[in-house]
């Protein structure tokens, strides 16, 4: 392991954990801040032992699937339209509350400067296309999560398609996974959410959620277990701006387009092995 990667888990599994664990009081749900420091540290052991085939311990034999997104960068340049579109598609399907306050936004999917999304490649001179557009960023639904890793609860886990979900009733509000997550795709509500869910917009068949728990895209595994595919990948319509598959499949389209594409993802050197996929 490169030291880059070590100090990572070092940083996500012990240091920041017990700082988080002492301004919210968790220490103290899970048995005090020693326990909690302990678990981190088991947490990093096991983070360690994986061993980059694609198995790891938080799914293991359990994830059948392994479903990913190819996200064209170069589609959104073409239509500045369509990041909002995605947005709006996600936020309203899951019923993301539009909180004004910047530091309390709640956010599943949102779009970012290149240079934000993938800081190992900024440098001084970046091409002007890229530093100027925006491309699409979410939870990457990672095959090595450390969110999970260190989730003393259970509340966010693998599910049997690779996807990082969230159990919202087992989420004590710790927000251990949100130190543990080096994309920042996780939000904590602050308040009560639902305030601010327009109730024209609301979508009756997904939950809201309540003030204390964690948020994040969860790959709309409730669309695709309906054989629909993600709302904003619909909302792209026929565009391929983002494509999503079980990339466990070699006939599958997004293994496909990642054979023909050079792709990206996002700080590779931690580890946590992403399986969202960027063209840019
Ligand atoms: S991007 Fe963050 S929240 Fe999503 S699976 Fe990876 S570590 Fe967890
Ligand atoms: S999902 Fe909830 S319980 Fe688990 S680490 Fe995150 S905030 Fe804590
Ligand atoms: S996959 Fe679903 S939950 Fe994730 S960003 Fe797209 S629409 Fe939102």
């Amino acid at each position: 392991m490169d030291q880059k990667r070590r100090t990572f888990l070092k940083v996500a599994g012990i240091s920041t954990l017990a700082g988080l664990g002492a301004a919210t009081g968790v220490g103290r749900l899970i048995g005090g801040a020693e326990s909690a420091m302990a678990a981190a540290e088991e947490a990093q052991v096991n983070a360690s032992a994986q061993n980059g085939t694609g198995q790891n311990a938080a799914c293991g034999d359990a994830c059948i699937n392994r479903y990913g997104m190819l996200i064209d960068a170069r589609k959104f340049r073409e239509d500045p339209t369509l990041g909002e579109r995605v947005v709006l598609a996600c936020h309203r399907e899951h019923n993301v509350p539009n909180i004004p306050i910047k530091k309390d936004e709640i956010k599943w999917i949102w779009m970012t400067h290149y240079d934000n999304a993938f800081p190992e490649q900024a440098n001084l001179y970046r091409d002007e296309v890229n530093a100027q557009f925006q491309l699409p960023i979410l939870c990457n639904h990672c095959d090595n999560p450390p969110c999970v890793r260190v989730c003393p609860t259970q509340a966010t886990f693998r599910n049997a398609d690779g996807i990082v979900m969230m159990d919202y009733h087992r989420c004590i509000g710790c927000r251990f996974c949100m130190a543990g997550c080096p994309y920042g795709s996780r939000s904590f509500n602050w308040s009560d959410p639902r305030p601010y869910i327009d109730s024209a917009d609301m979508n009756r068949d997904f939950p809201t959620r309540t003030r204390g728990v964690v948020e994040k895209c969860n790959f709309c595994d409730e669309r695709i277990r309906k054989g629909l595919l993600p709302a904003c990948v619909e909302a792209c319509g026929d565009s391929k701006a983002m494509v999503f598959g079980n990339l466990n499949d070699p006939n599958s389209e997004i293994r496909q387009m990642l054979k023909q594409h050079h792709t990206v993802q996002r700080n590779p050197s931690l580890g946590t092995l992403p399986s969202v996929f960027y063209i840019v």
